[in-house]
């Protein structure tokens, strides 16, 4: 595949070092638990959770898995130019990419009355649609979530145009837990259960083909092996991160976000630190440079207080976090310029990391910028 021109090489120190072997070992350790014929959907949306798009799909494209799942059609066209050639699916398409998911032969998901007679149309008026039609698509239940898919009450008039149109092959029907991780919550997911397999007999009931059906994320792969259905959507579990520690332990550390000393600086009580002097030295100290910033995705909340692990210990922030540079207090730490900071890594997990700033994994990975270098280990 094509290298993708923003992640040319860059020079500054601080890089995001992903692990893909660790990442294989993950989809092996999730396939594990599944029954031999249930299908994989793995989600490479938002660039593949920060991983890198191009890279990780290509890792993918040769395990052995059934689609890859992407929330909008550039990151799917992205793929295709990249040269993926399995079945990608889209979750969020916008009425105004269908043509681009029809050229280059993504699957769209349905999720509303809307965008269904919107794409009905957008065939019916074009003449070299109406010859290569049907077109494959899945179709989402709003089973309590409340976010994209069909409110039960929708399906049987969402069932009928497709019927009427002959223009869509169902390929998939399926819906999305919302508290899956949460066993406060099981009878909310029960319910939500409960109301899928009702929709999906009404609306599979209008046609005469079988239509595979799931609703499992990472969370329910692992909490509901009964869930697993035809197909699972494995997310977050893949690159490393689950709320259950039993399963945690299983998993391998796939991402670190990693930088180094680039400067040390001895200081006397009265000085201060950055802008707005808000880091006060009250003690003779020595102070590192880190070139990582909040430009970077470390989060400027943690100024004067977040902690990044160096040489076994934790080194506290001072001052505020700049767009580029981050100074750490290492009066008492044991280190030297070069010495390796981590963010987050096998030493200090990415779970620890996001509760520190009172957020999940999911938006720590997400807000890893462009500018930090992805660094492949095989
Ligand atoms: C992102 C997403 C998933 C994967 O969720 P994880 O918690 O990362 O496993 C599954 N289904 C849908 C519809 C999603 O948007």
């Amino acid at each position: 595949m094509k290298e993708i021109p923003y992640l040319s090489p860059k020079t500054h120190q601080t890089t995001f070092e992903i692990d893909l072997k660790a990442l294989v070992a993950n989809l092996n350790y999730y396939k594990s638990t599944l029954k031999p014929e249930t299908k994989i959907i793995v989600m490479v949306k938002a660039f593949a959770y920060g991983l890198g798009l191009s890279k990780i799909s290509e890792v993918l494209a040769n395990q052995n898995i059934d689609y890859l799942a992407v929330a909008y059609t550039d990151e799917a066209v992205e793929l295709r130019k990249a040269g993926y050639e399995g079945k990608l699916m889209v979750f969020n398409p916008e009425l105004e990419c269908f043509d681009n998911i029809i050229q280059y032969n993504i699957e769209p998901e349905i999720y509303n009355l809307s965008l269904l007679k919107g794409f009905l149309e957008h065939i019916k008026n074009n003449a070299a649609y109406q010859l290569i039609k049907p077109f494959k698509v899945h179709i989402k239940i709003d089973t309590g979530m409340h976010r994209l898919g069909f409110m039960p009450y929708e399906l049987e008039e969402a069932a009928t145009l497709i019927v009427e149109s002959k223009a869509l092959k169902i390929e998939t029907v399926f819906s999305h837990l919302a508290a899956a991780d949460d066993p406060t919550e099981d009878e909310f997911t029960q319910q939500q259960v409960e109301a899928f397999e009702k929709g999906f007999e009404k609306f599979s009931s209008y046609f005469d083909y079988p239509i595979l059906k799931h609703i499992s994320n990472s969370a329910a792969i692992e909490r509901f092996p009964d869930l697993q259905m035809d197909l699972v959507r494995l997310g977050i579990g893949l690159y490393g991160y689950s709320p259950q520690p039993e399963i945690a332990q299983k998993l391998k550390n796939v991402c670190s976000l990693k930088s180094r000393i680039a400067e040390i600086k001895l200081l006397n009580p009265g000085d201060t630190v950055g802008y707005g002097r808000k880091g006060v030295v009250t003690k003779p100290s020595k102070i590192a440079l880190v070139f990582l910033g909040y430009a970077d995705g470390l989060p400027r909340s943690l100024s004067n207080k977040g902690e990044l692990y160096l040489n076994g210990k934790m080194a506290k922030i001072i001052g505020n976090v700049c767009m580029d540079i981050t100074m750490l207090d290492v009066t008492d730490i044991d280190c030297k310029v070069g010495d390796a900071v981590e963010v987050f890594s096998e030493n200090f997990s990415l779970e620890k990391f996001s509760e520190m700033i009172g957020t999940i994994p999911y938006e720590v990975l997400t807000d890893i910028s462009s500018r930090v270098r992805r660094v492949y280990k095989n």
